[in-house]
């Protein structure tokens, strides 16, 4: 079945769905397609504390529902399914989803966001939820009382080895290099709450067939290699911008993001991206927000145009 809209979003994160806010209430018919839960990344956030009027911070479900019901508020739908194939040259530009609808509409958003960077090991895609993780929020509850790893230097290894701290036995940090990417001051909160560090040591390679028992460790710096035994791991090694779907129609840059300058504006007319898909150097659920601003304003524009 065919339906029609002035403006069709794919991905009902943060982006997203400022974006169909704006449209539908500039009286635009809007589709957002999720194939989840609305809130995208900052949905598997435990607490969201930095976007602005919630003093007390917002669960990231929560934000990200608040959103959807904001959008909708205005007549924005929602079509929970996922879009397989986009055609986005022609006018319409037409979705197609997986199932068996079609999305035709004469501006699409892109906010399908990023996904997380797998470490590449022989192995991760077959212990992919049978012991290795890439959301501690989401899955951490299997691992209460157990033990378990968690991967990566940055924001989000912290936030996921403090989250999983206050639920699991033993939680090991396992980063590549002698200081964390993250603000220094967090290695002082991941001691406190009781997390080991290691320092310095790659992971090698995943044990277990058919569940991760353990990892193969190798120092980074003298090359020493020893395995550490756990029930789990988490991967925190920063992210990679989900544009499967169209990434032969629109112009990326060098990193893979979809080149598009603060208009929103992709190569394609007609085509917008917003937040965390989009090449920019701060991404946050604000700046996702933002763009969603901005590229309902330009997708006016480009209509009144046709
Ligand atoms: P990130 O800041 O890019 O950090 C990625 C970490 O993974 C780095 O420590 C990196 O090591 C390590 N890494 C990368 N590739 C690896 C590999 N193949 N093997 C082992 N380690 C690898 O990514 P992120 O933590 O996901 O954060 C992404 C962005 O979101 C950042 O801007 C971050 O500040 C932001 N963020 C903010 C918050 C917050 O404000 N509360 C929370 C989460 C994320 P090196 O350090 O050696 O490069």
């Amino acid at each position: 079945m065919e339906k029609r809209y002035d403006v069709a979003v794919i991905g009902g994160g943060p982006g997203g769905y400022t974006a169909a806010l704006y449209c539908a209430r500039a009286g635009l018919s809007v589709a957002v397609a999720e194939k989840l839960t609305a809130g995208g990344q900052a949905a598997a956030t435990d607490r969201v504390d930095n976007y602005p009027g919630f003093d007390q911070g917002i669960e990231g479900l929560e934000l990200g529902e608040r959103m959807q019901r904001g959008a909708e508020r205005f007549g924005a739908e929602t079509v929970y399914d996922e879009v397989t194939a986009a055609d986005l040259t022609g006018d319409p530009k037409r979705l197609t989803l997986s199932g068996g609808g079609v999305l035709l509409a004469r501006a699409v958003v892109l906010a399908t966001g990023a996904l997380p960077r797998p470490l590449g090991l022989p192995g991760e895609e077959e212990l992919r939820a049978r012991g290795v993780s890439y959301c501690a929020t989401c899955d951490g509850m299997f691992y209460k009382g157990k033990t378990v790893a968690v991967c990566g230097g940055g924001n989000s290894a912290v936030e996921e080895a403090l989250f999983l701290s206050r639920l699991c036995a033993k939680v090991t940090l396992i980063h590549r290099r002698d200081s964390l990417r993250a603000a220094p001051v967090c290695a002082d909160e991941l001691r406190r709450a009781g997390v080991d560090i290691l320092w310095s040591t790659r992971i090698a390679g995943l044990l277990g067939d058919g569940r991760l028992t353990g990892l193969a460790l190798e120092r980074t710096d003298t090359g020493a290699r020893s395995e550490l035994p756990c029930d789990g791991l988490f991967v925190a090694i920063g992210r990679v911008p989900d544009t499967g779907l169209f990434r032969d129609q629109v112009a990326l840059d060098p990193e893979g993001y979809v080149a598009a300058d603060e208009t929103t504006r992709t190569s394609l007319p007609g085509v917008f991206a917003v937040g965390d898909v989009r090449a920019k150097p701060l991404r946050q659920v604000v700046t996702a927000a933002a763009d969603g601003a901005v590229a309902s304003h330009f997708a006016q524009e480009y209509l009144r145009s046709l």
